[in-house]
């Protein structure tokens, strides 16, 4: 039967789609927003049937003003929410402090609450990272922070081991479990789209005129609110204590670029073709902060199997291909994209 779930960042691509399939399944929705006033009205235009069934409250992770109402009432906490920015910012705490904070935060009030459930959308920075000699992950590795990654990778696996540790001291028979997507793709609702998104666009909007010797592991977004929805309805015993890394395969740039040209040629005119040579990349880096933040993952394989969350979950990956398609399709379609 379905009850209450509280889902944390109602503004975000990846909460708009939790909240979608909650919703689409009977469940009553909480969603945290920063700002009611500001976000309510664009979340009502996206769900105008949901009336009672979906309830918008403020609440910042860097503030304890609105959990408990936001809380109140709910069986289970999808926490999504957590700052996914383009840039790397100067000071990593600007990630770390909103990601850990925000996300004991949520963990207390949901406790004081009652909540039974709770699935923390991590992501695999926490496992990918940090281990030079690895080029194969799963469910059992974690990014070693003493190599000192990036900002963003540094804010997830701090908040997934903080949540883990207070959820060892303080609420053992709580279920808990993450969601530790890699690149979420696919179809976006409006032009408010994840910074994951963002690299496709600039595939196909022809930002990106050189291909960088990079490669990414790429997940569609309707399976990754499948994974937070099955995390929330699963039996306790098949997801306590999990981690579900949601990936279903390693792609480069160069393959994405050719993938794009095969599946949607009618908007790959700007997708381009030649590749950027090492040396140029690294040399770009001295002055292109976003050329910075792919310097160090030249040539990197990070292929992380999403194989366990699809045995334990039971659902099966959308092809990285389809996805693809879909996302271009859709920045098109959205007049996003002007391929
Ligand atoms: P997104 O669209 O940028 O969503 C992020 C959400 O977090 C937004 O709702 C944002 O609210 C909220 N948020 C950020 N800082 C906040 C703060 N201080 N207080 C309250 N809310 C705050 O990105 P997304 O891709 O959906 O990401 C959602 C989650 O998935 C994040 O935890 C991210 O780390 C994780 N993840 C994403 C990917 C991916 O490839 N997209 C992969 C792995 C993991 P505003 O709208 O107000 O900014």
């Amino acid at each position: 039967m379905a009850g209450t779930v509280l889902v944390t960042g109602g503004t975000g691509y990846i909460g708009g789609e939790v909240i979608d399939r909650l919703l689409a399944k009977g469940y009553t929705v909480h969603t945290t927003v920063r700002d009611a006033a500001k976000s309510e009205p664009k979340l009502r235009r996206r769900w105008p049937d949901a009336g009672e069934k979906l309830k918008v409250f403020s609440a910042d992770l860097l503030s304890d003003d609105g959990w408990a109402e936001a809380n109140a009432g709910c069986d289970a906490v999808a926490h999504v929410a957590s700052p996914f920015p383009l840039d790397v910012p100067k000071n990593a705490d600007d990630l770390i402090i909103p990601a850990r904070d925000g996300t004991l935060r949520a963990l207390e009030f949901a406790h004081k609450a009652g909540v039974k459930r709770f699935v923390q959308t991590s992501s695999a920075a926490a496992i990918a990272y940090g281990q030079p000699d690895k080029d194969h992950f799963d469910y059992t590795d974690w990014t070693d922070l003493t190599a000192n990654p990036p900002p963003y990778i540094q804010s997830k696996t701090v908040a997934e081991r903080a949540a883990r540790d207070w959820v060892a001291q303080n609420a053992p028979d709580m279920v808990f479990c993450s969601i530790n997507p890699v690149a979420v793709f696919g179809p976006v609702y409006d032009d408010d789209m994840s910074t994951s998104v963002e690299m496709v666009k600039k595939i196909v909007d022809g930002s990106i005129p050189l291909i960088p010797n990079v490669g990414i592991c790429i997940t569609d977004l309707r399976n990754v609110g499948e994974a937070h929805v099955r995390a929330l309805e699963a039996p306790a015993e098949t997801v306590r204590g999990e981690r579900f890394p949601t990936s279903q395969k390693f792609m480069w740039i160069r393959e994405m670029a050719d993938t794009i040209r095969a599946r949607v040629p009618q908007h790959a005119g700007k997708v381009p073709t030649r590749r950027m040579p090492d040396w140029l990349a690294k040399f770009l880096a001295l002055f292109m902060p976003e050329m910075r933040q792919i310097k160090g993952e030249l040539g990197n394989v990070r292929d992380v199997s999403g194989r366990h969350t699809e045995e334990k979950l039971g659902f099966t990956y959308i092809p990285a291909e389809q996805t693809l398609e879909d996302t271009v399709k859709s920045l098109v379609a959205k007049g996003i994209v002007k391929a």
